[in-house]
């Protein structure tokens, strides 16, 4: 098969959600079976809409907030990605002279100022975990480890300037602990650091790749089933989602959908029995955008629809604009996202876009 696609091609088009196989979400054994989960606001990026979906009207731009996240599961706690840094011009050459020169940076303090502003203690701070290796990522850690997709670091090393053409400081690599999530073909208990890698909340955890939901591989993080790292490739190597449980009986859940996509448009609306609205990956001059494998990238980001269509489960991808105004920020936190309304919330826009479409194909 080709590498140039055409907008219309086949390979880029979205998965009918009866192709993917569903394993139920275990349910919860008490009520503390939970992480609790903040949204905070890092950096913006200046973006071409065209980029990011396929049905961009023409060259027009929009702001991508770029969200970091706060896991908290009793005295430990997580961050999930981390924003731009605030000096962008000395990242990578590869990065000032590459994705710089198309997303306009806004660079913002990251998580770390708001967290010490409101009293965060960082001795509770166990790990830091980037849904992926980019840029707009990956800032230094105040973390002891930092955890990474399978097969990330493969990618990463040398670093630049070792590796002129590296987006990724060889510097960090050497100042950084990293621990990564075992190879797909991983079968059986882990027996590596990242097995007994904190923070675990109870000792003897037994961590290992399960299918969870419409995932092939998951881990159970804390053996209680209220955080699982989810392989979900396509984007670039080692791009991983997270599913937190916020509530316990009933059980409800927040997915963080990294860059899996980068637009609503492309995993919601959720598909009825008659029509599929949702946008393929944006293809221009034959390039599939921003996704490494764009096949894979398209079966993955059929999953955020998947887990979208369930009532009790809430998507919101690290650049989700529409979550902006809707959600409470940190010192706000995620848990009661169901019993506000957030869900439909979010998605009114995405929604009302898709029937003027409709209308205007009618029409
Ligand atoms: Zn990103």
């Amino acid at each position: 098969m080709s590498d140039t696609y055409t907008q219309d091609d086949q390979r880029l088009k979205p998965v009918p959600l009866d192709l993917y196989s569903w394993t139920p979400l275990p349910t919860s054994n008490s009520k503390e079976d939970t992480v609790k989960i903040c949204i905070i606001p890092t950096s913006t990026l200046t973006v071409p809409v065209k980029e990011f979906s396929a049905f961009a009207k023409g060259d027009e731009r929009e702001d991508s907030p770029c969200w970091s996240f706060l896991i908290e599961k009793g005295d430990e706690a997580i961050l999930w990605d981390m924003g731009l840094r605030e000096d962008p011009q000395n990242a990578p050459k590869p990065i000032v002279d590459g994705p710089l020169k198309e997303f306009i940076p806004h660079p913002g303090p990251g998580p770390v100022s708001p967290l010490k502003e409101h009293g965060f203690d960082f001795g509770k701070l166990k790990l830091v975990v980037f849904s992926h290796q980019h840029f707009d990522h990956t800032l230094p850690s105040p973390a002891p480890s930092i955890l990474l997709g399978p097969g990330s670091l493969e990618s990463m090393r040398p670093g630049f300037p070792k590796d002129v053409n590296s987006a990724w400081p060889a510097s960090w690599l050497k100042k950084y602990h990293f621990v990564e999530l075992p190879d797909k073909d991983t079968t059986g208990l882990w027996t590596s650091e990242v097995g007994s890698q904190p923070p675990t909340s109870t000792s003897g955890i037994q961590r290992k790749w399960n299918k969870v939901g419409c995932f092939d591989r998951g881990v159970d993080w804390f053996g209680d089933g209220s955080l699982w790292f989810l392989d979900a490739p396509g984007h670039c190597p080692g791009h991983i989602m997270a599913l937190c449980r916020v509530t316990a009986q009933p059980d409800t859940y927040i997915l963080l959908g990294g860059d899996a996509s980068h637009h609503q448009g492309l995993y919601l609306p959720v598909p009825t029995e008659q029509e599929d609205l949702r946008s393929p990956i944006p293809v221009i001059d034959g390039n599939p955008q921003l996704a490494l494998n764009p096949e894979l990238a398209t079966y993955t980001i059929g999953q955020l629809t998947r887990m979208s269509k369930e009532d009790n489960i809430m998507a919101i991808l690290a650049h989700e604009g529409q979550v902006d105004g809707v959600v409470d920020k940190y010192p706000g936190d995620l848990s009661l996202w169901q019993e506000k309304g957030w869900k439909a919330k979010k998605e009114e826009d995405v929604k009302r876009q898709a029937d003027a479409r409709k209308n205007t194909t009618r029409g």
